[in-house]
């Protein structure tokens, strides 16, 4: 396949052209996933290439709920996705030989439940997967439909279209109850659970004794209102305590204060060739103490608890992200 340059199309948006509601062709004459053709350095079965490009995809992880009589049944689904913000709809795929499927028709209720990042084993739980001890869900009851306790976000929906989509069905559900709250969500990537780490620390979750005798071979250093403490890309070979005032942590899609007794450049210090993730000014007059990437390394070399104590650090970030 040649790579060419996109067509550009005049297109009038909110004109007289739009969107049409809906086309389509039957899926009689489609190829099979066996008859993919595989991109280059990619071989063996193609539809096993199919399912794990489409695991490149990062989602979320809900579970799928809804209510027969009095019985309650539960499903974990990524595939989710929001469809249109007026009216409010979203659409879910369940595979056709799944239970869920089953349950929805025309006007039946869902629950969906976005999974907070320590809920695995609920995801586990409702995904059918063997587990030795899954944890219980508990269920609150919203326009009479169960919604997962102590998930990230809740929204009822209740189907108003279905469509063929292959070995999935795909439901089109009208949102009629939203809410969510504060926290981190499970995130699905590559068939495995992921999680956003997004404040990254690691020195500073080493106990007193063990991080004091290092912060003591540190040079004190001054920044006056606004200096730049730190920049995005350029080099990261030491990490500051701040002792006094506080600085501003930027970088896309987070903004902190840290004062006194806070650690920055933490992450960047081991990996000097990273360059620094954040942009850090000083608000008002700061006072920290820097220790250089040679200070540390000495110092873990003199004190090995301190290093090993690093390492089990380094080892719990990243059993959080597996
Ligand atoms: P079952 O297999 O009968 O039930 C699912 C599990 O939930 C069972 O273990 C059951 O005991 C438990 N359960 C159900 N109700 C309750 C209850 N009230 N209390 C306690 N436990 C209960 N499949 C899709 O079709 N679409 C997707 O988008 C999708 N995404 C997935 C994403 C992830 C991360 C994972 C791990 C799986 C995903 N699956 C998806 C697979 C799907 O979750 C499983 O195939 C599931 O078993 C299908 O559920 P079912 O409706 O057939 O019911």
């Amino acid at each position: 396949m040649e790579g060419s340059r996109p067509n550009e199309f005049e297109v009038e948006i909110g004109g007289a052209i739009s969107a049409p509601e809906a086309f389509g062709a039957s899926f009689d004459l489609a190829p099979t996933a066996d008859e993919l053709e595989l991109g280059e350095g990619l071989e063996g079965d193609p539809a096993l290439a199919f399912r794990r490009t489409l695991g490149m995809f990062a989602t979320g992880v809900t579970v799928l709920t809804t209510r027969v009589r009095e019985q309650v049944h539960g499903m974990t689904a990524n595939a989710f996705m929001s469809v249109s913000l007026q009216p409010p709809l979203v659409l879910v795929s369940i595979d056709r030989r799944a239970r869920m499927g089953a349950l929805l028709h025309q006007g039946t209720r869902f629950g969906v439940s976005v999974l907070e990042a320590r809920q695995t084993g609920l995801s586990d739980r409702f995904a059918g997967r063997i587990a030795d001890d899954p944890p219980e869900a508990t269920f609150e009851i919203v326009h009479e439909t169960p919604l997962v306790e102590g998930a990230l976000a809740h929204l009822v929906a209740r189907v108003v279209r279905s469509y063929w989509g292959g070995d999935h069905s795909l439901f089109l559900g009208q949102v009629e109850f939203a809410r969510y709250g504060e926290g981190r969500p499970l995130l699905f990537h590559g068939g495995r659970y992921e999680r956003l780490v997004s404040d990254p620390q690691v020195f500073s979750l080493l106990p007193r004794e063990l991080l004091d005798p290092i912060l003591a071979l540190g040079e004190e250093r001054e920044y006056a209102d606004g200096d730049a403490v730190m920049q995005i890309g350029e080099a990261g070979c030491d990490l500051l305590l701040v002792v006094e005032g506080s600085v501003s942590v930027e970088r896309p899609g987070f903004q902190a204060t840290l004062g006194p007794g806070e650690l920055v450049g933490e992450i960047e210090v081991l990996d000097p060739g990273g360059g620094r993730i954040a942009d850090i000014h000083a608000v008002g007059l700061v006072r920290a103490i820097a220790v250089s990437r040679e200070k540390l390394l000495s110092a873990l070399e003199a004190d090995p608890r301190a290093a090993l104590a690093l390492i089990e650090v380094l080892a719990a970030r990243f059993r959080e992200t597996a």
